[in-house]
């Protein structure tokens, strides 16, 4: 780094030559097809990415070869992408996207390309990428191709798109999404003209799928500044995906441990928990029924009772939608149910909520809470930061001390009780599950001859419906 805090290749002294290290297979694959007369380059993220000195995810070829050609130079390639001209020729274990040179035809519905066009010309081929940052190449021989003024955009810290911002968008919707992606996770501005064209088309989105939009969303919420989702809301997109979300926005919270409307606390929540998709999706879900579930009283204050159970539900609707997988739906939604948890009936409460949620993701419960405080008044983060700490000492204890709070840890079983003289049915059911509430309440009475010595009075309060 320079004094001034910049890589140093992007100081102006002159000529540099620009040493991006391509990985070796990269360089086998470029080497290969240019012994055979071919142009090929690394391209796209991964330039822009090393060019920032972030670590490329994954490194895509552009090539003048046409697809069959790249076929016949590697002895092993699978057919990724065949009808718009991508191969993945695979070395060892990994793969790696080779391209040709194309052109793209009229699009036919916000997303897709009509048709492809194979051209020989690598300029014409970064023409026809979203913007400038991704429309460079480079390769060791020739170093950065760079017709479009990519690195200076990457200097400027801006995403622009390529020539016309209202003609890229209204080819491929995904686009609008992808520079907010992009400016979230590299903390760019959007160039005033892209930014404009997107907001103008952003109904446009309608036409793309689900699963596309959950995607860069999640990429968005997982980067280093989630809190760029505001830029969703103020382009409108928001109102399409999760209304909800403007509704917060425009939701006051008159309490005294917020100083937030519930859409700015969202926002703040997002900065400060760990950077997992689902913590994150988490965060911006966790208040979205608050809204919904607001009461005043006589002084004005406002309430919002029960609101955990409104938000998990709205979450699951919203998360569904956007095609979520079960196992991401429901752990979102039990964070969220269990939000508000404060643990002060202490390990019994806590081994309740471990039987709920699972011993996996308590620890991430703990999380989402001291996030949440840290998002609130701060003259309350003390206080709530030290609950957490306390709750989580306590758990620690629980897992130390081998605690049951599942009913196949439980030291009697349905078996034992139809041993016991019991019949199977959903009264066996209640019972076992009233022995596992005692059982969590004081763990020594995890025994077999506690319990069925208890039998009858366990049977006997079910019958009469009388609590403990
Ligand atoms: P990342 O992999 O980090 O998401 P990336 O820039 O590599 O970022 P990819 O989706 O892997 O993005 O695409 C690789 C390249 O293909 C991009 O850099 C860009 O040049 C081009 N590209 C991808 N999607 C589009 C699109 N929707 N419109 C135009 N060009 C695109
Ligand atoms: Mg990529």
């Amino acid at each position: 780094m320079s004094p001034d805090g910049l890589p140093f290749c992007f100081q102006d002294c002159g000529e540099i030559q620009m040493e991006i290290r391509i990985p070796e297979e990269v360089r086998r694959i470029i080497g290969i097809l240019e012994e055979h007369g071919h142009e090929a380059y690394a391209v796209g993220g991964c330039v822009r990415d090393s060019l920032l000195y972030r670590v490329p995810e994954d490194w895509d070829i552009t090539t003048s070869a046409m697809p069959a050609q790249v076929k016949a130079l590697f002895r092993r390639t699978v057919d990724t992408g065949i009808a718009h001209g991508t191969v993945t020729v695979m070395m060892g274990k990994k793969g790696f996207e080779v391209t040709t040179y194309r052109v793209d035809g009229d699009y036919e519905d916000s997303r897709h390309p009509k048709q492809v066009t194979y051209t020989k010309s690598l300029p014409e081929d970064l023409k026809r990428r979203d913007f400038t940052i991704n429309a460079m190449a480079y390769n060791p021989g020739t170093g950065l191709v760079d017709p479009l003024g990519g690195e200076e955009d990457l200097r400027k810290k801006v995403i622009r798109c390529v020539g016309s911002a209202r003609e890229r968008f209204t080819e491929d919707a995904l686009r609008i999404l992808r520079a907010i992606r992009f400016s979230a996770q590299l903390g760019f501005s959007v160039e005033p003209r892209t930014r404009e064209a997107a907001h103008e088309l952003v109904s446009t989105l309608a036409r793309i799928s689900r699963e596309r939009i959950q995607a860069e969303i999640t990429k968005l919420l997982v980067s280093d500044n989630p809190q760029y989702f505001r830029e969703l809301y103020e382009a409108g997109i928001t109102a399409q995906i999760f209304p909800e979300f403007d509704v917060m926005m425009e939701t006051g919270q008159n309490t005294p441990y917020h100083c937030y409307t519930v859409g700015e606390h969202t926002l703040a929540m997002l900065g400060v928990v760990g950077a997992s998709p689902v913590l994150r999706w988490t965060a911006l879900l966790h208040d979205c029924g608050k809204p919904w579930s607001c009461q005043t009283d006589a002084s004005g204050r406002q309430h919002f009772k029960g609101h955990e159970k409104e938000s998990a539900g709205r979450a699951r609707r919203i998360l569904k939608e956007l095609k979520f997988d079960n196992d991401t739906v429901d752990q979102v939604t039990k964070l969220i149910a269990w939000h508000t948890a404060r643990f002060e009936g202490g390990k019994y409460e806590i081994r309740k909520c471990l039987n709920q949620i699972g011993v996996q993701m308590f620890p991430l419960l703990l999380e989402v809470d001291a996030a949440d405080a840290m998002a609130k008044n701060p003259v309350f983060q003390d206080e709530s930061l030290r609950r957490c700490a306390r709750a989580r000492a306590l758990y620690q204890e629980i897992l130390a001390d081998g605690d049951c709070f599942r009913l196949d840890r439980l030291a009697v079983s349905g078996g034992d009780l139809r041993e016991a003289g019991m019949k199977p049915g959903p009264l066996m059911g209640a019972v076992l599950n009233r022995m596992l509430d005692e059982v969590m309440k004081d763990p020594s009475r995890n025994t077999k001859e506690y319990l069925l010595a208890n039998l009858l009075r366990y049977a006997g309060a079910e019958e009469t419906g009388r609590e403990d």
